[in-house]
């Protein structure tokens, strides 16, 4: 069932995305070569607790697993829901880090994938072009388009580009519950599927490998990889649509003023989300 929300359930939203991003924001400065994922765990935890929020997926459930950790930090050919630990950050790798909140009832998801150090240029691409499939992904998100056209612009521009997008992992409604109705995948047909309206706040989510689509799930539980091992790029934002443009929620602003101050500023020239 989908929940369209109100403007005052949109303005608890916002604070909860804002904080997400502030949070992402407070990573983004520690993300460097030696730093282990379990650091950048316990700095985002700090941050969001020091804000009167929780963190959402830390003792979430899915069967019998639980999530222990406050961030999912998935490293190189990880897609999403890497479980922080003693890993060490190498120069040349990228982490995908998620990270969701829980503030005064709503709930906040958002997620970007850093460039550790110095990267090849083939996976800067990769980088590059998942995130701009996100913006694109983002400007269809207006009230009478379809959650096709969503899908259809991620799907078109990666393919186009010969990466592999991941189906079997979608983005989703989000509220007062973490993951609402409706999914909202990566790929389809302009033109198809559910009307957008007015209200629906959605997660928008391009997972993208460099090559095959294919994915498998660690021996951990939750760990999701390529399957052929190559890497994969992950950035999400949570919008609600809107006529004419839709309201990004989330933003990478924080994010992108802190890779400012470091030597290996990440998408010079890309705009704000
Ligand atoms: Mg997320
Ligand atoms: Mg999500």
């Amino acid at each position: 069932m989908i929940h369209l929300k109100n403007e005052r359930e949109i303005q608890g939203l916002r604070a909860s995305a804002d904080l997400v991003g502030r949070t992402l924001g407070a990573v983004a400065t520690a993300v460097r070569p030696g730093v282990s994922t379990i650091e950048l765990d316990r700095i985002a935890e700090s941050f969001i607790r020091d804000h009167g929020a929780k963190p959402a997926f830390k003792g979430y459930k899915v069967g019998r697993e639980v999530f222990p950790a406050t961030l999912c930090t998935s490293v190189n050919d990880e897609v999403v829901h890497g479980i922080p630990g003693e890993t060490i950050l190498k120069d040349g790798d990228i982490v995908s880090v998620d990270c969701g909140v829980l503030l005064d009832g709503f709930y906040g998801d958002s997620a970007y994938t850093f460039a550790v150090g110095s990267i090849s240029d083939e996976t800067q691409n990769l980088l590059a072009t998942t995130y701009d499939s996100l913006m694109l992904a983002v400007g269809q998100a207006t009230t009478g388009k379809r959650l096709g056209d969503i899908g259809a612009a991620v799907q078109e521009l990666c393919e186009e580009r010969g990466y592999g997008v991941v189906k079997d992992l979608v983005g989703h409604g989000i509220g007062r519950s973490l993951h609402e109705d409706p999914q909202v995948p990566n790929y389809g047909r302009a033109g198809s599927g559910r009307k957008l309206k007015t209200g629906l706040v959605i997660c928008i989510e391009p997972m993208i490998n460099f090559r095959s689509p294919h994915v498998r799930t660690d021996g951990d539980g939750w760990t999701v990889k390529t399957s052929d091992s190559l890497p994969s790029a992950h950035y999400e934002h949570m919008v609600a649509v809107r006529p004419g443009e839709a309201e990004v929620l989330t933003t990478f602003r924080y994010i992108e003023e802190s890779l400012d101050v470091l030597p290996y500023k990440q998408f010079a020239d890309a705009a704000h989300g």
